[in-house]
């Protein structure tokens, strides 16, 4: 086992802190304001919108259909991020950018050339849509190098997870050991590692993928394994604030909370950390700052292993909800047979309840609106019960709410369900 790593910090950048040269030169800049002199790994994901544009030539390449035109687009918007950066980099850093670039492109045309064939959809799926990220890192590193020695490693080797493909499963074992070998000899002294968010690998050598948006998970698991002293997220807004400001007025920011708090919040659909990001670091006691790429220098959000006072109520919105109510067709009661039928074939079709309220003759569900999913848990159920349910619902959940908090929520919208316990307030509504 190699020694001791002390004092790393871990730097996740998403999509938007990366979206064009500006974005890019400004993580330059936070690293040399914010890092100097420390280890530091830093985990990115794809430019801007790059991951829904790979996810979109996948989709046209497995139907055999032309991928000609978006290919070029993304080309081209690699390439204006790279022109726009040749001022601001060294004359041999340029000539590393284009032939990254090149090389790369290349190998996507040939990955998108060879879909189809025996593999299945998701398989391919993620040696496609992983290439968003491996780009991203590479250039960020060329780029990053001009300041301090930086590494670019690709993550596939060490992040190792099974085949469940575009939501790979970690193997922490292997992950642990590996990520513990091959990184503190690159870190220490200062180093930088520049490395992929939302990709692993599997033991033959396939890519996968941990899940849309998974970047921030990707850090979580780097920090673990590592033993980092903290992560940092940097995000286009404050810090973890209490409601989506572009929902809700008068957002506050929490300077302070803990991880039980945020991981309540993730849980209930709060979009502003992946849900899978914070038991890692819970279970190592690392901290998570969530600050703005915007404004480096202000305070953002601590989240770590803290007792504070109650907080200020926190509104979370999931969209796509689906109301579904089970009645027994001979008018029995709601027993505790029928809830084991009922969350038997819920299970089944892998349906994610979000609340649940039971009466004398009939039993509510709100779940996410998958269609297929939830035609599946209907064929299931439809012999003993009679079933309804409304689709496009809205589900509102408020954490810590107050009377004025949920008076306020309800005044303009039409419930349909309402639950609330001594912290929190549900309601479903119809928007
Ligand atoms: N690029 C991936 C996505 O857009 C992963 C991430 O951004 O976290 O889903
Ligand atoms: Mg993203």
């Amino acid at each position: 086992m190699a020694t001791e790593l002390t004092g790393l910090q871990v730097y996740k950048f998403g999509g938007a802190s990366v979206k064009d040269a500006s974005a890019i030169l400004n993580l330059r800049h936070i690293v040399e304001t914010t890092a100097a002199g420390r280890p530091l790994l830093i985990v990115v994901s794809a430019m801007g919108k790059t991951t829904n544009a790979l996810e979109e030539l996948m989709a046209l390449a497995y139907a055999g259909r032309d991928y000609t035109a978006p290919l070029v687009r993304l080309e081209a918007y690699h390439q204006e991020a790279a022109h726009a950066l040749t001022a601001h980099l060294k004359p041999t850093t340029q000539t590393d950018v284009q032939e990254m670039l090149h090389e790369a492109f290349e190998a996507l045309s040939e990955q998108l050339a060879g879909v189809g064939g025996t593999a299945g959809y998701d398989e391919q799926y993620d040696q496609v849509v992983s290439f968003g990220e491996l780009l991203a890192s590479q250039l960020i590193a060329l780029v990053l190098n001009d300041l301090r020695p930086t590494r670019w490693q690709d993550c596939r080797p060490l992040l190792r997870t099974d085949t469940s493909w575009r939501e790979g499963r970690v193997n922490w074992t292997v992950t642990e050991n590996n990520l513990r070998t091959a990184l503190p000899p690159l870190l220490r002294e200062g180093g930088i590692v520049v490395t992929q968010g939302f990709v692993g690998g599997t033991t033959k050598s396939r890519t996968t993928t941990l899940g849309r948006e998974g970047s921030d998970y990707s850090a979580a698991i780097f920090a673990y394994c590592l033993r980092a002293e903290s992560v940092t997220i940097w995000k286009d807004v404050p810090g973890l604030l209490n409601a989506d400001p572009k929902i809700f007025p008068d957002t506050v920011r929490y300077p302070e909370i803990s991880y039980q708090e945020t991981i309540e919040m993730a849980y209930y659909g709060a979009s502003v950390i992946h849900p899978k990001t914070l038991k890692p670091l819970a279970d190592r006691k690392i901290p998570l700052r969530v600050k703005s790429f915007l404004d480096p220098a202000a305070e953002g959000t601590l989240i770590h292993d803290c007792q504070h006072p109650p907080l200020a109520p926190a509104f979370i919105r999931k969209t796509g909800q689906c109301l579904v109510s089970l009645e027994s067709k001979d008018f029995a009661f709601i027993s505790e047979e029928n809830l084991e039928v009922i969350f038997g074939a819920l299970a089944q079709a892998r349906l994610k309840i979000n609340l649940m309220q039971n009466s004398a003759l009939s039993f509510s569900v709100c779940l996410d609106g998958e269609p297929t999913r939830l035609a599946q848990a209907v064929a299931a159920l439809g012999a003993q019960f009679r079933v309804q349910y409304n689709e496009g619902l809205t589900l509102f959940t408020v954490k810590n709410y107050t009377a004025a908090s949920v008076t306020q929520l309800v005044a303009e919208r039409t419930v349909l369900l309402e639950q609330r316990t001594r912290s929190t307030f549900q309601v479903v509504v119809r928007e």
